[in-house]
């Protein structure tokens, strides 16, 4: 890297390389942050030792080489660059540019011979990236073809239309005639000049892009400048410099940087075009500019996207980093989303902007993307997290039985509410870019996690309704059937299942409709109704059963039956407590009380209606257990042979005792 200094920077060096390196570390140095495409470059050509160095340096005050008086020291061959700190004028009101000035040291080519290749590169260079070229010639040379350096222009001018022909923009040529004594008018040398540069257009050949009819006016604007003297008129020669001067600064109304000489590049921009130039002109490749735009463009895109998202992948850290996401509301993520998004497309369009336009916008809307991508797994892990923490808070309503309302009614509330505000969390980062921060897979799936949630409880309710109406039934059918169970006849079991039908229709009748459907108030379907029905008919048959065959069992038909033949043993007929006389009395008495009992006791084993069928449940009541277990008549069959048998075996073993004790009366009654 050569050397790098305030003062200016060797673009092309004596190798006729590109310094990339020091031009780039120069530009960042001197050029201010905020400059954009507000700069001009401006470059100088003409022959050896024309003073064109001492021009720039006063008009421009940089700090070029001028060849030493006294040496005579050759200054290091190359292409210069400076900045301008301030451009010389009258004006101290105006305002001021941001100039590049290039200066072009060099032998002189036609003197020596050797290096006419440096020189036409070099012109051919300052032609391809300046706005400005200031054409440097001695007044007496105008009119010369040779002195005028025309045939190095020509040659210059030919080579740029085959390489940059298709260049849509202009650029200004200005002549400074140099030691300009006054006696022929400048309005004389520039006409002398003009007609120079028109038949030299003519002559030119033009390259097939290039119609042959193409007038010099389509590339180039013409002005002239006379300077006077500078060593013989030096006060002049200030002066003159300063009136040029003036027509560099905005506002002057001779200005002379025009809009279109610009090449649109942001300078750093500028300085890869410069580079690109330079290797087109090095190995003369083909390239046309609008190419050479794009290249430029998409070059510098990508290096600010990357730089862009760096800045972005740190920013995103340091607002993200350890942040828990379950505590966060998506209105502040959206807030954050939309602050990093922001932040980066300035920093990007602040650079890019000024770049070729189509590539801009197509690399902005991929900076877009792999930012929207970045932040859309963020979004997803927000969108899981929220899912929970609002499911959570879902099952928590739905379970709140503090509340008078059904469960329609609460499963209902609290699935809208859970939707709304999950919607409502989601929403404001949708509306960043509704096609990227989509949410309607996640809304549905966590609706129908909501509606299995809501079903699992509607079975939960239904169980413990089906069984709290089944356990209610019990106690009520207990109260209207033990007195028949005490007395059975030969119409108690009709009386037992009326009972029972009417006390099970009660219980449903507090969810009947007026179309005398059911509804349970679960939010359930008239077929579902139907069905909670149905498991709740069963579910009370089976209580019926279990009841009938606990309050039947053995020991307990015993104990029937024995009080039934106490009624008639103990009791006579008027109710008062026997007093036996003799034996007789009493056999005869046991023979009537023990057929009463005993007559009971098949009414008692099986549930048989008064018309001789058999009570079969309305249900399958036992259709859960094993299938070889499984018997129609299981209801009915209170009692088995067996235990029948059993049963009146011990009934009789507990009169028999009753018998005796009667006897013993008797022997005590008559001993006394
Ligand atoms: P360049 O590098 O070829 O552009 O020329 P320099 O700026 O290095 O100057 C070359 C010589 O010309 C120096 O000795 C200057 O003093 C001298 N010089 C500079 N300006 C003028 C001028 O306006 N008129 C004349 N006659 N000589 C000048
Ligand atoms: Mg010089």
């Amino acid at each position: 890297m050569s050397e790098v200094s305030n003062d200016s920077v060797q673009v092309i060096d004596e190798a006729k390389e590109f310094q990339r390196d020091s031009v780039k570390a120069y530009l960042s140095k001197v050029s201010p942050n905020d400059m954009g495409l507000d700069y001009h470059v401006i470059s100088v050509f003409g022959s050896q030792s024309t003073g064109k160095s001492t021009l720039l340096n006063a008009l421009f005050h940089t700090k070029f080489d001028v060849m030493n008086e006294a040496q005579r020291q050759q200054t290091t061959k190359g292409i210069w660059l400076g900045f301008s700190p301030k451009v010389e004028s009258h004006s101290t009101s105006l305002g001021k540019e941001h100039v590049f000035v290039m200066d072009v040291e060099g032998s002189d080519g036609r003197e020596r011979g050797e290096d006419q290749d440096f020189e036409r590169k070099a012109a051919l260079f300052a032609l391809a990236t300046s706005e400005v070229l200031i054409v440097n010639i001695w007044e007496h040379q105008v009119g010369l073809y040779q002195g005028a350096n025309m045939g190095l222009l020509k040659t210059v001018f030919e080579v740029n239309l085959s390489l940059f022909g298709d260049k849509d923009h202009k650029m200004l040529l200005l002549f400074v005639i140099r030691d300009h004594v006054g006696s022929t008018p400048l309005e004389n040398l520039s006409n002398t000049l003009t007609q120079d540069l028109h038949k030299m257009w003519n002559d030119i050949a033009k390259p097939s892009t290039v119609a042959s009819d193409t007038p010099l006016s389509k590339y180039f604007d013409l002005e002239f400048v006379g300077l006077s003297h500078k060593v013989l008129q030096e006060h002049q020669f200030h002066e003159d410099v300063r009136s040029l001067g003036d027509r560099f600064t905005p506002g002057d109304e001779n200005y002379l940087f025009k809009k279109d000489y610009h090449q649109a590049f942001p300078i750093d921009g500028w300085s890869v075009y410069a580079e690109n130039c330079w290797n087109q002109i090095q190995s003369n490749k083909d390239l046309d500019l609008p190419t050479q735009q794009i290249l430029v463009a998409r070059f510098r895109c990508d290096e600010i996207i990357k730089e862009t998202l760096e800045l972005f992948d740190s920013e995103f850290e340091h607002t993200f980093g350890g942040v828990k996401l379950d505590g966060l509301k998506g209105a502040s993520l959206a807030d954050e989303f939309k602050k990093l998004l922001q932040l980066s497309l300035s920093t990007y369009d602040l650079q890019a902007g000024h770049y070729n336009k189509e590539v801009y916008t197509s690399k902005r809307d991929a900076l877009t993307k792999s930012i929207n991508s970045k932040l859309l797994t963020l979004f997803k892990e927000f969108i899981k997290e929220l899912s929970k923490s609002a499911f959570s808070e879902f099952t928590q309503s739905l379970n709140d039985k503090s509340t008078k309302a059904t469960f329609l009614e609460r499963s209902t509330d609290a699935k809208t509410i859970a939707l709304t505000s999950f919607s409502q969390e989601l929403e404001p980062v949708n509306e960043l870019d509704p096609e990227t921060f989509t949410y309607q897979n996640e809304l549905e799936e966590f609706s129908s996690k909501l509606q299995e949630q809501i079903q699992r409880s509607r079975e939960q309710e239904i169980n413990t309704l089906t069984s709290r109406i089944a356990k209610k039934l019990v106690p009520s059918l207990k109260n209207e059937t033990v007195d028949s169970f005490a007395a059975p006849d030969i119409e108690m079991w009709d009386r037992v299942l009326d009972s029972f039908r009417e006390l099970l229709k009660l219980s449903l009748s507090k969810y009947q409709t007026s179309d005398s459907t059911y509804d349970f108030k679960l939010g359930c379907s008239p077929e579902e109704n139907d069905r909670i029905v149905q498991k709740i008919g069963k579910e009370s048959w089976l209580s019926f059963d279990n009841f009938i065959h606990d309050y039947l069992r053995p020991d307990n038909v015993v104990n029937i039956l024995k009080r039934q033949f106490d009624e008639v043993f103990t009791y006579d007929n008027t109710g008062i407590p026997r007093v036996w006389k003799n034996e007789t009395e009493i056999s005869s008495a046991y023979r009537e009380a023990s057929q009463h009992a005993l007559k009971s006791l098949p009414l008692l084993s099986i549930a048989k209606l008064s018309n001789d069928s058999e009570i079969i449940p309305d249900y399958d009541i036992y259709d859960d257990e094993d299938e070889e277990d499984v018997h129609p008549h299981r209801f009915s069959h209170i009692l088995s042979a067996p235990e029948q048998l059993r049963v009146k075996k011990d009934f009789l073993k507990q009169a028999e005792v009753s018998y005796r004790d009667a006897s013993r009366s008797i022997i005590s009654n008559i001993s006394k």
